[in-house]
């Protein structure tokens, strides 16, 4: 039995992985179950897979969920400390990071240094400190997963080749909400509008993110570490259909590419599954269901978001985490009607011209870079 620490197990990565885990009752133990505000959901988790620990992330339900876990002998617990103590504990073998935002970085690098096996859907694990999280792993001869659905497609098209022969890696894009909106009509583009995203059912953040190519251009620095490649080698195209979720093209001019259903379940269970793969298919895929699977180049000045993620991958050390700092403050701000939809790159922009810069940062240092990140959105969204 591989023992299993689910880190946002109540989100939509967290309750797709749980799937995985009913559908693989003799191959997974979940030993700890991690969320941050949606402690009923939590609790019934908990008992129905007989975990040994949940952990609350905001501390003002811990009362609530030991309550409601009371007749148990599940461990209850709390906070920030909590989540790092079950993310590197003896207890399990591999860590699915499901979290949202800059807090999976410290619960993945614990996990790491612990010789765990990571499954990760926490992008900004890597977008924030993939220099230090791709040496710790090296380090530790620890296995990173990606759960990234473009990540996934790219990992499976590597299986079996020299790495040498990669000439590019080819990250489809949906286009996200607004695809059809016009960059004259950005300006009054509204949360709702924003996550009505055509493909995926996800969590609200990285939907916004899909919106902004924020996300993409996330991707293109989480490619850029998992796959250990430069980033001009990375490229991004529209792919409105998403049923092409990435390509590697080879030195030979031939390029693979991975098909599937927009099913999340399909790269979470190659990730919990690997070297194997689930027996059963998610939904059965049909390619003539799909007579016509297009391709177009992103609009760069639509989505000015892709190119400040490229140029930060180039600048280096905090700025990344800068970019993802001051995204994460200006889309909440966005989701609560307290800021436009051209403010999250306008907070962005302000943030990267405005932070310190640290070359070589430590984890520390990003937690600095962090505070400071958002600090500058928040001045940049009263000001304006
Ligand atoms: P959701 O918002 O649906 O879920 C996030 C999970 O993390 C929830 O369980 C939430 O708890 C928990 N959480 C949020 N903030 C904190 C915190 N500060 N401390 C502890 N726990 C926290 O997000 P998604 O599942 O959509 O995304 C998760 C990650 O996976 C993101 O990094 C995203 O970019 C990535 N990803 C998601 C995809 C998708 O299809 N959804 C596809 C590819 C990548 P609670 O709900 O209880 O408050
Ligand atoms: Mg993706």
């Amino acid at each position: 039995m591989e023992r299993l620490t689910i880190l946002g197990s109540t989100g939509s990565i967290g309750t797709q992985t749980l799937d995985i885990v009913r559908r693989n009752p003799e191959r997974f133990h979940i030993t700890s179950l991690v969320a941050h505000s949606r402690w009923q959901e939590l609790a019934q988790q908990a008992r129905e897979f007989e975990v040994e620990s949940v952990v609350i992330g905001d501390k003002s339900h811990y009362r609530e969920l030991q309550e409601a876990l009371k007749d148990t002998r599940i461990e209850v617990m709390a906070g920030s400390e909590a989540i790092e103590e079950v993310a590197r504990s003896y207890r399990s073998d591999t860590v699915v990071n499901a979290l949202v935002g800059y807090a999976g970085l410290h619960p993945t690098y614990l996990a790491i240094e612990s010789g765990k096996r990571i499954a990760l859907a926490n992008k900004e694990t890597l977008v924030v400190g993939g220099d230090i999280i791709m040496g710790a792993a090296k380090r530790k001869g620890v296995e990173i997963l990606p759960i990234d659905s473009e990540h996934s497609a790219i990992m499976q098209c590597l299986e079996g080749e020299n790495r040498r022969s990669i000439r590019n890696l080819i990250i489809t894009c949906s286009g996200g909400a607004l695809r059809n909106i016009s960059r004259e009509e950005l300006a009054g583009v509204t949360p709702e509008m924003a996550l009505k995203h055509p493909q995926w059912s996800m969590g609200a953040k990285i939907t916004i993110d899909s919106a902004t190519l924020v996300n993409k251009g996330f991707e293109v620095i989480e490619a850029r570490w998992l796959f250990d490649i430069e980033p001009e080698r990375i490229k991004v195209v529209i792919h409105p259909q998403s049923i092409v979720h990435s390509m590697v093209e080879f030195t030979d001019g031939s390029v693979k590419a991975q098909l599937g259903n927009a099913d999340m379940h399909t790269p979470i269970s190659y990730a919990l599954l690997y070297p194997e793969r689930s027996k059963e298919a998610m939904e059965s895929f049909s390619i003539l269901d799909y007579p016509t699977l297009t391709f177009a180049e992103v609009d760069r000045v639509k989505y000015p978001a892709l190119d400040i993620a490229y140029e930060s991958l180039s600048r280096g050390g905090t700025a990344p985490c800068t970019m993802n700092g001051a995204n994460e403050v200006a889309v909440a701000a966005f989701l609560n009607h307290k800021c436009s939809y051209l403010d999250i790159v306008g907070a962005i922009r302000y943030a990267l011209d405005n932070a310190s810069f640290e070359a070589r940062p430590t984890l520390t240092t990003y937690d600095e870079a962090n505070d400071e990140a958002r600090e500058l959105a928040e001045r940049y969204l009263q000001r304006r």
